[in-house]
């Protein structure tokens, strides 16, 4: 209807009858806009809402500015900055989203991996806020070494003898292969030259980092003569990396971590170890598959260990190297140690974090991940059963029928590839072709949420793992469900 009377306005009055951008500006309702946004945001979006109106009007084509070609004067100009407010909303959102981690995966990568708890996040804050003795040695009084904020801690939680931090535990391999490596041999089995999501492959970091690699053994079984026989004159170290994405099983061989650090040291070289995750505790204790720990390497006998601050230990983004401290030492020397150090925040966040390991029986109500990943799934049952009524009613008007059903959580980040955690999801499924259809839509319209909502789609039905949401977040969810379901039928 509205385009029939478009089409019958003739548009050369239409377009004049478009306000100016100055009477637009000064209207009452944008003062609100300009103190919000500001002068300049707000003259972008009336312009750029102007040339719609009037890009619309010329095509004939009812757009959402359609309406008020026949609109009153006054009913125009609020239709236009109506418009206008919802371009500056927009625009003014973060690119960076908080988002309802529904998948399953509690260590997402893509979803930002460890949620951080309340202690690091206060400390990142502080940080953040405040000058703070970051390169300052407050006995002294003069410069000192940012390494020094958690050195004692990470010492005292691994049992190594020193330990520095660099941005992530790729650049830790890196460095490490730098620093120790260059122009000389590792040697690594070959059923461990893995890739890490996000092209990190370990032959290319070698390279890279100007480290020759020696690949010794078959990809399922490698032996100590494999080892023995690889090591020589230009073997700067003798790696082992932790296969943390995978496993290989049947007819297998791996050299213990023990008798690789016997052969590497009887050779005079160092042995190293890239773990990955490396959780700094025995997780069997909370009930969980056991994960080998940096200290359990140290024990061992290697000389050095890598691992990241985002995965099991639940901390910021960093990689940590911990171990020998002439080796140590020559790493932090390396031009690279300075291209690759950490921030403020981040070692405020590391701080507080490694901090709480050393109280390990309150460690699972107080690291954010360790609570998640022990949460029992009667919890989330129940959590289900409170969801449930709340989100019925609006997906069965679009067809869509919701249910609390058993589901198995993942930890992720290459932790544990193969464990599994017992679970509770909400499944939404569709009835008939039109529900199956909407299950699809739904999925869409949680992810365009203003808080979105990001589950899987496995076998034509919905999954809402419910581990990761937080009680706090419940009512969120229930919004977030019902206003999509509404837009569902709407645009039937
Ligand atoms: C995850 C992982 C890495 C990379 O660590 P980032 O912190 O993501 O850079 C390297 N090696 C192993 C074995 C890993 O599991």
């Amino acid at each position: 209807m509205t385009e029939k009377r478009v089409a019958r306005a003739p548009l050369s009055d239409l377009l004049s009858s478009l306000p100016s951008v100055d009477r637009l500006v000064t209207h009452a309702r944008a003062g609100d806009l300009i103190k919000a946004h500001g002068r300049d945001e707000v003259l972008r979006a009336v312009r750029n809402v102007l040339e719609s109106a009037r890009a619309q009007w010329r095509s004939g084509k009812p757009g959402g500015l359609a309406a008020t070609a026949t609109a009153t004067d006054d009913a125009l100009l609020v239709a236009l900055l109506d418009a206008a407010s919802a371009e500056l909303d927009a625009r003014a959102r973060p690119n960076l989203r908080q988002v309802l981690n529904l998948t399953g995966t509690v260590l997402h990568t893509n979803l930002g991996r460890a949620v951080m708890p309340r202690e690091a996040i206060e400390a990142m804050a502080l940080a953040a806020a405040e000058p703070c003795a970051l390169e300052y040695d407050l006995g002294e009084g003069r410069r000192g070494d940012r390494d020094e904020l958690v050195e004692e801690l990470l010492c005292e939680l691994s049992g190594a003898e020193a330990a520095t931090v660099v941005n992530n535990n790729a650049a830790a391999v890196f460095l490490l292969l730098n620093a120790l490596s260059s122009r000389k041999q590792t040697v690594v089995s070959r059923g461990e030259l893995i890739e890490i999501g996000g092209a990190f492959r370990i032959p290319d970091i070698m390279q890279r980092a100007g480290a020759k690699l020696v690949e010794v053994g078959t990809t399922n079984r490698t032996h100590a003569s494999d080892f023995e026989a690889a090591i020589g004159a230009r073997t700067a170290l003798v790696m082992k990396v932790h296969t943390s994405n995978y496993i290989v099983q049947g007819f297998t061989a791996a050299v213990p971590e023990s008798e690789l650090a016997s052969i590497a040291h009887a050779h005079g070289v160092p042995f190293v170890v890239d773990l990955g995750s490396g959780t700094l505790i025995d997780l069997t204790q909370y009930g969980l598959p056991a994960e080998p720990t940096p200290r359990d390497s140290i024990a061992q006998g290697a000389d050095l260990v890598t691992f990241s601050g985002d995965k099991l230990l639940g901390g910021p983004q960093a990689g940590i190297i911990v171990g020998r401290k002439d080796l140590i030492q020559k790493i932090k020397k390396n031009p690279l140690k300075r291209a690759l150090r950490v921030g403020k925040i981040t070692l405020a966040g590391l701080e507080a974090v490694l901090r709480l390991y050393r109280d390990p029986a309150s460690l699972p109500g107080r690291l954010t991940v360790l609570t998640l990943l022990t949460r029992p799934a009667a919890h989330m049952q129940e959590q289900a059963l409170r969801l449930l009524p709340g989100v019925s009613a609006a997906l069965d008007a679009v067809d869509l029928v919701a249910s609390a059903v058993p589901a198995l959580s993942q930890i992720g980040s290459g932790s544990l590839p193969v464990e599994r955690l017992p679970s509770v999801a909400l499944s939404v499924a569709g009835r008939g072709r039109a529900g199956e259809r909407n299950v699809v839509l739904l999925e869409r319209k949680l992810r365009a949420s203003p808080t979105p909502v990001i589950g899987r789609i496995q076998d034509k039905t919905l999954l809402l793992d419910l581990r990761c949401l937080r009680p706090d977040h419940e009512e969120v969810l229930v919004r977030s469900v019902c206003d999509a379901a509404s837009q569902i039928g709407k645009s039937r």
